[in-house]
This record gives structure tokens, C-alpha cells and sequence, in this order.
């Protein structure tokens, strides 16, 4: 249970605070008819916490359901609630500032047209990208339409492509489990994720940055509006930066700093965050900018304003990354595991009664095992656990080892009825995998995987386990290959193609091959050369033609349609065209629906 201020409602005040409109029905739909947004199906927030939900995760989903366009300060509104994060809108010289045009083209256009029908309308004049996560720059064909300025930290686009590109596939599989976008809502279901509702589910594009933002103190005047910036590289995400409006007196933290603990890892994946850093940054942020705002705002929830309570936020914040950094070392180095770890660190009292610092999102246990990771890998240095057999093959000896599976899951029914939720799962998990086709097995582990997810604080949590639920009673949820759009794809630079095309390489199918490609790229004057041998595709930029066994002359999209499969249309060649065929098809295409709760 939180030790937070059950009657303090500061918070539902600062979420209400500046409310213009809300859209009405908040229901966003695509071209087709698809719904890719439906607020109102939170509407069963408004009433009281049933057992079937942690009062915390509750609490924050009523606030976070919240809907609508905000007066944040004079010249700065947000679109909130139309998707996992905001929209903010600084308005300029000549038309509007766009902050975070949101994941999906649709909302973001949505969110647009909500703020115009309030404050006229203006031009999109520029946009600025607070980092390189997707629910920060996916919409963006949403809100632009022409040539604008767009501004971005250093490192943009090296980061979103990695987040998004060469993992991609498998992130956007968990993100369904994270984000609970395919739950249904309600109270024994899906009713949140802590730092939003859920992902919104349209078309998501990419407009490279025009402008990049390289160093602490730079100054840029865009559309006659000040902004004051501080690269922040290596908290939330690889590539992020806080900024200052200094002639409106508002600070806008990305999502530095958010109502909620963030995470360290993310539970879709991603590469370990550093705690330590980002509680620098954090400080930094408050020396720096602290006493010339009145209003601090974030991409995610809302606003905090006056500057006292935008220190007092600010300092818990940066405490909080910066005590789960320092005790989980302490930890560590008096030779505890990260598992280990996360059940021994306790948050301080003080930290424990704000209601911001607490776990929606991120939590304690698995930010602990995310310091641990960063610093030591995924080996807790014991032999026992150095090369253990894979799911399957453990799951067989263990069920076989405990007399079973009606034996096991005798014993798990008596832990699940002593309320050990975590053994029974484990050990239903063992039986589900030595044998998928164990409808009662799954059945029981799904029944145990609700009541983990009911009492769950943490909204990631929840949704995980409940995805976990869903798909053992009704099997794998399929869903259209999400992250990478074709206009995505045209934002990559080659060198980013050819990576993307090298992790789709068969190794083994590629062992004997050998092949080299020269590609001349008209739209860019340059020449790349793709090796292809020992089953790994290398590429060279920039080297003079000749030699290769074939050479293409052609544009970047169009090599995009050739990869992708449309064929060779327009694109010139000297050489053995046969070989683009065996580059093909060494090409394995990845698995979009995975298991993860059975093998
Ligand atoms: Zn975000």
C-alpha cells in the first residue's frame, strides 16, 4: 500500500488546472474507420477502486484519463489524453510551436484541430522533437504538412532508429504486453499504464530533424520564441534534452521528470538507462533554469507550477534515481544479486509519501535489477545459473522431477490459496511449457496471472500480466507489423538501411554465399559497397566503383521498394542482376506474434 496523502488532491487540481475543452467524443479514428483512440473507454475511472485494482494505479488512471486541451501558462497549451503522451503548443511570432506531435499521425492531427477550434487558425511553424522515443515523434505527419524547422537533441536519429529499428520487432511485441493497447478496459482489466492510458494504434511516421541540438546553453529564436536548452543524453532516453522558455517563465523536462517513477529498463526492452546521470541532469535542471519558471510541464501528465513546488518535485525526483543508483551498488557490492536486491531495497519515508515517485510506470524491483544489469549483465556470477537449459528443456525435468504436472499443479493450487502468487506462477509456468497443450495448466496459471495483475501498483505490470491471461485462454494476439512505416524507412540514412538489412540475414542459410554489391545512389552522389560472406553483410561507404559483381544505379527509395521486395522499376545495372535474388534470399523475415507465455 503507498504511505502517500490519500486526501491530497493538489495533484487532481494541477491535472484540472487551465481545462478549455475536451473532445467530445474522445473517440480517434483513421481514414478507414479504424479506431486508433478511444478515451471513453476509461469513463468506469470515475468510480470508487474495486478489489480487482491497486487503490494507487487507480488513482493515478483517474488522473491520467483526464482529457483534453490546457491553458498551461500564457502562450502555452497542451493537448493531454489523446494518446500515451502530450501534445504541448507554444504559440510564436506567426503561428504555433509544436512540442511532442504524439504516436500516431491521426491523434496528432486530432489533438492539432482540438487546440485550433480554441486558439485560431495557426501555422505549425516548428517542431521539436523532446526525444527519440516513438509516442515524441510519430505523428508528426499529423501536424506538419510543408517545410518547418525541426528541433532535436544530438544523436536523434541514431537513437530512434536503434530503439526502433533493429529491435524493433520484438519491442513492439512486448509493447503490446506493456502498453495492454489489445486489453479489454475496464475493471478487471486493462485501466492504464501509470505514464499514460495506452499507445495509440494509427499510421506512425518520422520527419528528420533539421536542426540538431548539440551542447547545454544553446539559444534558439524560433518563431520569435526563446528557448534555452539542456542536453540531457543517457536518462529516459539515449538521445533527450530539457528546455527553457525564459521569456515565459516555463520549463518544459521531457520526460526527465514525470507523476510517476520511471523506468530504468523498460519492460519492452531496451538498452539500461542510467540512474545516476539522470539524477545529475535533474539537479542540474534546478540549478540552472529553477529560478526563472513558474511552470514546470513534461511530455507525459501534468503541470507543476510555482517554483518552490517545482524544486520540492525536482529534488524527490533526481533523489529518487539517484537513492535507487547508490543502494542498489551498496547491494551489489555487499555481493547481493539483483533479485536479491530488489527485494531488500526500501525506499526512504520521505520519498515513499510523495504520490509521483511511486511505481506506475517504472518500479523499485525492477529498476533495482536494471542497476544491476547496467553494471554487472544478465550473470549473477553464481555457476549454477552460467549455463542452465533453456525453458522448454528445464520445464520437462522439473515437472518430471516433482512427480507430474497434475502433482505440480496440486502444489501450486495450495501456494496460490496460501496467497504465494509468485511460486504458483512459477511453477504452473514450468508445466505450461513441458506441455502447451495442458488447457488446465494454462487455465490455472492464467487464473493465478489476474490476481498478480489485480493487486499490481505498477500499470506496466498489470497489463503484462493480464496479456499473459489473455493470451493462454485465447492464444496469441496478432497484430499488423507496427514500428516500421515505409516513411520511417525514408528517414533512415544507407548506413541504417544496410544495419537493418544485415540483422535479417540467415546466418546459416548465408554460410556459403558470397557476394558483393556496389550501389550508386544518384540522390546522394555516393557509392556503398555490401559484402556479403561467413554469413554477415558488411557495408563500406563511400568507395570508388568497380569490381563488385553487380552495380546499381540508383535513388535511395528506390532501393527501399527494391529491399522491401517491389522490384527493380527505374533502378540501372551493370552486372549479374541474379545476385540481388541470392541477397534475397538469405533474408529471413521476423516474427511479428511470438509466444511468450507458452514456448
Ligand atoms: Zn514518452
Amino acid at each position: 500500500m503507498t504511505d502517500a496523502p490519500v486526501d491530497d488532491r493538489t495533484d487532481f487540481d494541477d491535472a484540472d488546472r487551465g481545462w478549455i475543452a475536451s473532445l467530445d467524443p474522445a473517440i480517434v479514428t483513421s481514414d478507414d474507420g479504424r479506431v486508433v483512440w478511444d478515451n471513453d473507454a476509461y469513463a468506469f475511472l470515475g468510480g470508487p477502486c474495486p478489489p480487482t485494482a491497486h487503490p494507487g494505479l487507480w488513482r493515478q488512471g483517474q488522473l491520467v484519463a483526464r482529457q483534453g486541451l490546457y491553458r498551461v501558462t500564457e502562450g502555452i497549451y497542451q493537448v493531454r489524453g489523446l494518446d500515451l503522451s502530450n501534445m504541448t503548443l507554444v504559440e510564436g511570432r506567426s503561428g504555433v510551436i509544436v512540442i511532442d506531435p504524439l504516436i500516431s499521425t491521426e491523434t496528432a492531427a486530432a489533438a492539432l484541430a482540438l487546440y485550433r477550434s480554441h486558439r485560431g487558425h495557426r501555422p505549425v511553424t516548428a517542431v521539436v522533437y523532446t526525444h527519440a522515443h516513438v509516442d515524441h515523434f510519430g505523428g508528426v505527419h499529423g501536424v506538419v504538412t510543408g517545410e518547418v524547422p525541426i528541433l532535436a537533441p544530438e544523436g536523434f536519429m541514431e537513437s530512434a532508429v536503434s530503439e526502433n529499428i533493429y529491435a524493433g520487432v520484438a519491442m513492439s511485441r512486448r509493447a503490446l504486453y506493456m502498453y495492454g493497447s489489445a486489453l479489454d478496459k475496464g475493471p478487471t482489466g486493462q485501466i492504464g499504464c501509470g505514464l499514460g492510458m495506452t499507445t495509440s494504434t494509427g499510421s506512425i511516421g518520422l520527419i528528420p530533424p533539421t536542426v540538431s541540438i548539440v551542447r547545454t546553453g544553446q539559444e534558439e529564436t524560433v518563431d520569435g520564441v526563446r528557448i534555452e536548452f539542456q542536453l540531457t543524453p543517457g536518462t529516459e532516453c539515449p538521445a533527450e534534452m530539457n528546455f527553457l522558455f525564459p521569456d515565459l517563465r516555463a520549463l518544459c523536462l521531457a520526460e526527465n521528470a514525470t507523476h510517476n517513477l520511471h523506468n530504468l529498463v523498460t519492460l519492452r526492452g531496451a538498452v539500461v538507462r542510467d540512474a545516476r546521470v539522470w539524477a545529475s541532469y535533474l539537479d542540474e535542471a534546478i540549478t540552472r533554469f529553477a529560478g526563472r519558471c513558474d511552470v514546470a510541464f513534461a511530455s507525459h501528465h501534468w503541470p507543476t507550477w510555482d517554483p518552490p513546488r517545482i524544486v520540492d518535485y525536482l529534488s524527490l525526483q533526481r533523489d529518487l534515481y539517484a537513492y535507487l543508483h547508490d543502494q542498489t551498488l551498496r547491494l551489489i557490492n555487499q555481493g547481493h544479486t539483483g533479485i536479491e536486491a530488489a527485494e531488500l531495497l526500501e525506499m526512504p519515508p520521505a520519498l515513499d509519501a510523495a504520490w509521483h515517485t511511486h511505481g506506475y510506470y517504472g518500479s523499485v524491483s525492477h529498476n533495482v535489477k536494471a542497476v544491476y544489469q547496467r553494471y554487472l549483465g544478465w550473470f549473477d556470477g553464481n555457476p549454477a545459473n552460467l549455463w542452465q537449459h533453456p525453458p522448454v528443456e528445464r520445464a520437462l525435468r522439473y515437472v518430471e522431477c516433482m512427480g507430474g504436472a497434475d502433482e505440480v499443479m496440486g502444489k501450486a493450487e495450495d501456494y496460490q490459496r496460501r496467497g504465494d502468487l509468485r511460486f504458483a506462477a512459477d511453477l504452473l509456468d514450468r508445466v505450461v511449457f513441458a506441455d502447451p497443450g495442458n488447457g488446465r495448466a494454462k487455465e490455472q496459471l492464467a487464473g493465478v496471472y489476474d490476481q498478480l495483475a489485480h493487486g499490481s501498483e505498477n500499470g506496466t505490470w498489470r497489463n503484462f500480466y493480464l496479456m499473459g491471461s489473455h493470451e493462454l485462454r485465447h492464444g496469441i494476439v496478432t497484430s499488423p507489423p507496427a514500428t516500421v512505416s515505409p516513411q520511417m524507412l525514408r528517414a533512415l540514412s544507407v548506413g541504417q538501411l544496410f544495419d537493418a538489412i544485415a540483422i535479417r540475414v540467415n546466418g546459416p542459410r548465408a554460410w556459403d554465399e558470397e557476394l558483393t554489391i556496389d550501389w550508386e545512389f544518384t540522390d546522394l552522389g555516393q557509392v556503398h559497397r555490401t559484402t556479403l560472406r561467413n554469413g554477415v553483410l558488411t557495408h563500406r561507404a563511400d568507395v570508388a566503383a568497380g569490381g563488385a559483381e553487380l552495380e546499381l544505379t540508383l535513388t535511395t527509395a528506390q532501393m527501399i521498394d527494391l529491399v522491401t521486395g517491389r522490384g527493380f522499376e527505374g533502378i540501372g545495372h551493370r552486372g549479374d542482376l541474379g545476385v540481388v535474388g541470392r541477397l534475397l534470399a538469405v533474408l529471413d523475415a521476423p516474427d511479428h506474434n511470438f509466444a511468450i507465455v507458452t514456448p
